[in-house]
């Protein structure tokens, strides 16, 4: 650190040259990450919110009754109203928070949690902090989790099951009532992970697409995860987790004594009203009809890319539910695919089970950076199977050649 300061204009000059080294949403690039522009009436009411703590949220009245009608609202977005929970930094804050209240609410000596194969890594971390055995079940052939390996995991340790509502790597949907049903014969904890589909899933089923229960409609569901800085367009960090019963929140409870509240229940102990704010303001400016829009709008983006991904000859890991797909080659190594990707200036990611490219379509993958993509799919195929970039008026041939291969699969 210098002794002396430097100006605003010098200040604001640096800025934007770390700035300029990011990449951005806005340009279409970024096509492995979860998290989105954020909207503007999300980050007009953050800025409004930047100075209000929702750890001493008896200075902060207000931010304090907006969470209030955050976490109502969305838990009528999940089947019910009655609920409770807090905003916080992300899935995993909420996921770690949903381990520790099914921990403590059991009581039993060296608890085990069961998670999917699929789950995301917040809960080894959970695990790893909390002390709790991760046992993780098998998937089936849609890679959704194996109810019946979930089944033979369970013990009289087992604190808590886990089912993906939008698994992160494919978009998967576990079969959480059957999850549900097993949880309440058994007794046990059911938390399910929804913080990226949380957001997707209700909303697709209001536009009449035909997508398994999730939510606390079904009653062994002892809470959800949900992600506003996902598929909600809300700034990061912001992060949702709700609870069906109030005991759940009570048990993780911690006493706070110089503060204005007595106790608090969250990991982090000073937390932003900024995210609060920016979740509220963006619920209401939407309504249920804007995010039913938003969601059937990446669905049409993402039934196009994966038609497209086909047509270029690669083979899709599963027909998409949610806005994901991933894919892999018969031919070409991924990592082969992700290179030239890289060298074509588009940012993937690759899932690691099964191992496949994948692809988030959040609201800032538009239809054109698609058609690009798949115009660029089209040519590593076609250099690496059909050994020779085609030319421009080679193009037609090529791809009448891709759809020959294809047809004699
Ligand atoms: C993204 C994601 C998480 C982690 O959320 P963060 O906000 O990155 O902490 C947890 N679970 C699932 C299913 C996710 O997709």
């Amino acid at each position: 650190m210098d002794k002396k300061g430097i100006t605003k204009q010098e200040i604001s000059e640096k800025l934007k040259e770390f700035k300029e080294e990011d990449m951005t949403y806005r340009s279409g690039r970024i096509l492995g990450s979860m998290c989105t522009c954020p909207h503007e009436v999300g980050l007009e009411a953050y800025k409004m919110f930047l100075e209000s703590n929702l750890g001493d949220s008896g200075l902060f009245k207000g931010t304090r009754k907006m969470e209030k009608e955050v976490i109502q609202m969305l838990g009528n977005l999940l089947g019910k109203e009655d609920v409770c929970g807090h905003i916080i930094t992300g899935g995993t804050e909420a996921n770690i928070m949903a381990m520790r209240a099914a921990r403590n609410s059991s009581n039993i000596k060296d608890p085990e949690i069961i998670v999917p194969k699929s789950a995301h890594f917040s809960f080894k971390k959970a695990a790893d902090m909390l002390c709790l055995k991760l046992r993780e079940a098998e998937l089936d052939e849609n890679y959704r989790v194996d109810v019946n390996s979930v089944k033979e995991l369970i013990s009289d340790k087992t604190v808590a099951v886990v089912g993906i509502a939008g698994t992160t790597e494919l978009g998967v949907i576990d079969p959480i009532e059957e999850l549900s049903k097993l949880c309440l014969e058994e007794n046990i904890y059911l938390h399910v992970d929804a913080a990226f589909g949380g957001f997707t899933i209700p909303f697709l089923g209001l536009s009449g697409r035909n997508l398994p229960k999730f939510d606390f409609s079904l009653e062994g569901v002892s809470s959800i995860t949900i992600d506003p800085h996902k598929m909600g367009l809300a700034p990061i960090p912001t992060g949702g987790i709700i609870f069906r019963d109030r005991s759940y929140l009570e048990s993780i409870s911690t006493e706070t004594p110089y503060l204005t509240d007595k106790e608090q229940f969250t990991i982090v102990g000073t937390r932003t009203g900024a995210s609060t704010a920016a979740t509220w303001a963006l619920l209401k400016y939407f309504g249920k009809d804007g995010y039913c829009k938003i969601a059937k709008g990446c669905m049409e983006v993402t039934e196009y890319l994966a038609e497209g991904i086909k047509k270029s000859g690669f083979n899709l890991m599963v027909e998409p539910k949610l806005n994901l797909v991933a894919f892999d080659s018969n031919e070409i190594e991924i990592d082969t695919i992700v290179d030239e990707l890289k060298e074509e200036g588009w940012a993937v990611s690759v899932s690691s089970y099964p191992r496949a490219i994948r692809i988030v379509v959040m609201p800032h993958v538009k239809m054109e950076h698609v058609k690009e993509f798949t115009d660029d799919l089209s040519k590593i195929h076609a250099k690496h199977v059909l050994n020779g970039v085609p030319q421009d008026d080679e193009r037609e041939t090529h791809l009448n050649l891709v759809d020959k291969t294809l047809q004699g699969k």
